[in-house]
């Protein structure tokens, strides 16, 4: 454990180029010994972000080898998961190993955790080539080394649920959490529950959403869902008060559908889509004064300004913040309270 003071957001292990945070660094620093407030973090496996996934599916033609040595490239050059394509990450496991004495984290060597900050700002190194991954799921089960800064954050695993469900559920704790706090930000600013659109609803961060949602006691919830198996699903577990089916790419056809259950569209637009391109749809989709939260990382920031100025529409449009406090807890809560969302889960992990 290094004595040398450090940075709790982590600038001492920025590499290049000098001077920005560790997010939007080229290269971390992921082999230094662990300064004081740093805790050190044997991994077991990762959870690559969906829209990180797909991408890297899609460009290596789902060549599993490929996707596996892609990975791996990425970690060795970047000396972090940080999908140069996507910009996004994902989340890790792993058991605490050594805690430095100066560390906030109320973290002891021996715990279990997911930690909630992105692996696109977690330094991290790979020990084993990934060899005992096939390329072929967003779980990567992995050794090696992650470290913490003392300003990030971490859940311990819970003793009760299944490893991956938990690091499935906190990868996207985020979304419920904004969802639940605009749900209840709308009814103290208009006087009454809006209604919600969610479109990727049968997703996970999109499940979860719906979830967050009728417990806020949304007005009306509706799904958008890309065809009859994922529309059946929801149907099936009872979510979610309508379901339509629409490509969340094709904008007119996507805002058309939630009108035929919405008219005007709908106060709260939720993007939980994994792909690029539901911009327009979106805020098509929602109503007048009404907000948009994209939650996707395939989102794009001038798409969405450009797109919401060139149709007039006045919409408040919220970036997808990963952290909301209390989150990791509130998604948890949703998994054991809502039985549609451990069902979900459970039949998206055992596809995967
Ligand atoms: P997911 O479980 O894969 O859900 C995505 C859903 O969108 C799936 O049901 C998918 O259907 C559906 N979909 C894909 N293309 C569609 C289309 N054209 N029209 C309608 N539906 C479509 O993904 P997730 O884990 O919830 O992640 C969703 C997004 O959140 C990703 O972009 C991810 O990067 C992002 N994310 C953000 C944060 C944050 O901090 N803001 C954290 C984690 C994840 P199929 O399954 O049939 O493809």
């Amino acid at each position: 454990m290094s004595t040398v003071p450090s940075s709790p957001i982590g600038l001492h292990r920025v590499l290049a180029p000098a001077g920005v945070l560790p997010q939007a660094a080229d290269r971390l620093d992921p082999q230094s010994p662990p300064r004081s407030d740093e805790v050190l973090i044997a991994v077991d496996k990762l959870n690559l972000d969906a829209a990180s996934y797909r991408q890297l599916h899609t460009a290596h033609n789902g060549d599993g080898a490929a996707i596996r040595d892609a990975v791996v490239g990425i970690v060795a050059e970047r000396g972090k998961m940080h999908n140069p394509v996507t910009g996004s990450g994902g989340m890790l496991i792993g058991t605490v190993e050594a805690v430095g004495p100066d560390s906030p984290l109320d973290l002891n060597v021996g715990d279990r955790v997911a930690t909630l900050v992105s692996l696109t700002l977690t330094p991290l190194t790979i020990t084993d080539g990934l060899a005992d991954w096939d390329g072929l799921s967003e779980q990567v089960p992995c050794s090696g080394r992650a470290t913490l800064f003392a300003r990030s954050i971490a859940a311990r695993l819970p003793d009760d649920e299944p490893d991956d469900l938990s690091l499935a559920v906190f990868d996207v704790c985020g979304a419920p959490a904004l969802t639940a706090r605009v749900v209840d930000r709308f009814r103290d600013r208009v006087g009454r529950a809006p209604t919600v659109a969610v479109l990727g609803g049968a997703g996970k961060s999109g499940s979860l959403s719906l979830a967050a949602a009728v417990e806020r006691k949304a007005e009306r919830t509706v799904a958008v869902v890309r065809d009859d198996t994922e529309a059946s699903l929801l149907k099936h577990e009872k979510l979610v008060d309508n379901v339509v089916i629409a490509d969340a790419t094709d904008a007119v056809a996507t805002a058309e559908a939630v009108a035929t259950v919405i008219p005007g569209g709908a106060d709260l637009t939720v993007v939980c889509v994994d792909v690029p391109g539901c911009e327009h749809g979106a805020i098509l989709a929602t109503a007048e004064g009404g907000t948009v939260i994209f939650f996707s990382m395939a989102t794009s920031f001038p798409t969405a300004a450009l797109g919401a100025e060139g149709l007039a529409a006045d919409v408040e449009m919220i970036v997808g913040n990963g952290y909301t406090p209390g989150h990791a807890g509130y998604a948890m809560s949703l998994l054991k309270t809502v039985p549609a969302i451990r069902s979900m889960f459970q039949a998206r992990m055992t596809a995967d």
